[in-house]
């Protein structure tokens, strides 16, 4: 891949970030260390690989200093991120706490549990997953039972979360809680982070349909959360949240999640000298330039200190269709779909692309209300 238009800082430039995450992944790759793989984001664990990030300083990268961030804009991350999927590296497990833990923590948390925390996933010690869902909120997350409820110096859990990925390998889990039951139901929210070493919590494995564990649920029993511990306000957990899903939607692994697949279609074409698909794969080659170009503007809109709610939310429902057409195009192109090869292993990962972070049903009514509103003002 070639930068796309971002202004290089001085030292530390786009194009010298994407040379040391290339001479990672290919050392690794060489070391026969990791097997490139679709949706490597969220199923490919691998501490070590992101303690080797961490040690260049590429976790957390638009973090001020004072935390061991990198002190970049959020192009600069832009640039390792699509490295790091395009490569299909093992990066599941800094991902959650770099793309969107640190930020919130950033933008709402204490300055005690940014000086608690943000160090800690910098260096791949703190690794985070989301307890958002629950088996009765899923699309409509303002639904969640789990309550937090206050008790002396803290807040005392209790409740079921469910399709958390990477909670089994996770010191820490951020938490969406009821905190207030008497209102609307959009009111009374609150935003935790919670040790997953703690009493009370259980964390129970789910296998997916090509019987992969990645995802789990986590059940908290009673769970004593420190005061220092809430992120943000109390009840003002809603609109905290909605910022945090613009970080989890407008990112490149919404739309380069199969990337490595349509990278060993076209080595396979190459090999067969086949050139019946060139205009297809000039489709897809458009497509993906458009998609990166809308990376790009969120990543700038970012830099500009706005939470990009919308245009998040259309990178994600137009970047999810591209990936599950790379997948159609590799088969039609003649990869072979053994289950474990890499055609077999992303289209079973496939129909999660359109649900995890918000389904495209959702992420269309998003983007249609806030047209709207547009129009009406
Ligand atoms: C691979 C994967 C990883 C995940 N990881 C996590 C994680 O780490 N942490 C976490 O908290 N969650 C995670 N999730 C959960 C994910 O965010 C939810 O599955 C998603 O939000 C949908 O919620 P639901 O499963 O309850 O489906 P439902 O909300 O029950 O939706 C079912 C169907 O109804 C449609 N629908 C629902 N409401 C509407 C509406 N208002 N308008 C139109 N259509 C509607 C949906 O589009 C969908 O097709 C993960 C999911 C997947 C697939």
């Amino acid at each position: 891949m070639t930068a796309v238009g971002a202004a290089a800082p001085p030292g530390r430039g786009v194009a010298e970030l994407r040379g040391q995450v290339r001479e990672l992944t290919d050392r690794w790759l060489a070391e026969g260390r990791y097997v490139p793989r679709s949706d490597c984001w969220l199923r490919s664990f691998d501490l070590e690989f992101s303690r080797e990030l961490a040690a260049r300083n590429l976790i957390g990268l638009t973090w001020p200093t004072e935390f061991g961030g990198g002190g970049l804009d959020a192009r600069c991350r832009l640039a390792v991120t699509e490295e790091l999927l395009r490569a299909g590296a093992p990066v599941a497990a800094h991902w959650i706490g770099d793309r969107q833990i640190g930020p919130t923590i950033l933008r709402h948390g204490s300055a005690e549990l940014q000086r608690e925390l943000l160090p800690g996933i910098v260096s791949a010690e703190h690794i985070f997953c989301l307890g958002m869902s629950e088996p009765e909120a899923g699309s409509d997350l303002a639904a969640v039972r789990t309550t937090a409820t206050k008790v002396d110096g803290g807040w005392r859990v209790n409740g079921l979360k469910t399709w958390t990925s990477q909670a089994h390998h996770a010191t820490h889990a951020y938490l969406l809680a009821r905190t207030d039951s008497s209102g609307r139901k959009h009111e009374g929210l609150s935003e935790f982070v919670v040790d997953m070493s703690g009493d009370g919590v259980e964390v129970s494995p789910i296998r997916d349909m090509a019987g992969e564990h990645h995802f789990n649920e986590m059940r908290f029993t009673d769970v004593f959360v420190p005061d220092r511990r809430l992120i943000g306000t109390v009840g003002g957990g809603w609109r905290q949240v909605i910022e945090q899903l613009s970080f989890e939607r407008g990112g490149p692994e919404r739309v380069l999640s199969t990337y490595p697949l349509l990278r060993q279609s076209i080595q396979w074409l190459r090999e067969m000298r086949d050139d019946r698909f060139d205009d297809e794969l000039g489709e897809l080659v458009g497509r993906l330039g458009t998609l990166r170009r809308q990376c790009w503007e969120i990543a700038e809109a970012i830099d500009a200190g706005r939470a990009p709610v919308t245009q998040a939310a259309s990178l994600k429902y137009r970047g999810t269709a591209f990936e599950v057409d790379v997948i159609e195009f590799a088969r039609r192109v003649g990869l072979p779909a053994t289950g474990d090869g890499p055609l077999g292993r992303a289209l079973s990962a496939s129909p999660g692309f359109s649900i995890r972070g918000g389904s495209s049903d959702v992420l269309l009514s998003i983007i249609a209300k806030s047209e709207t509103a547009e129009a009406r003002s």
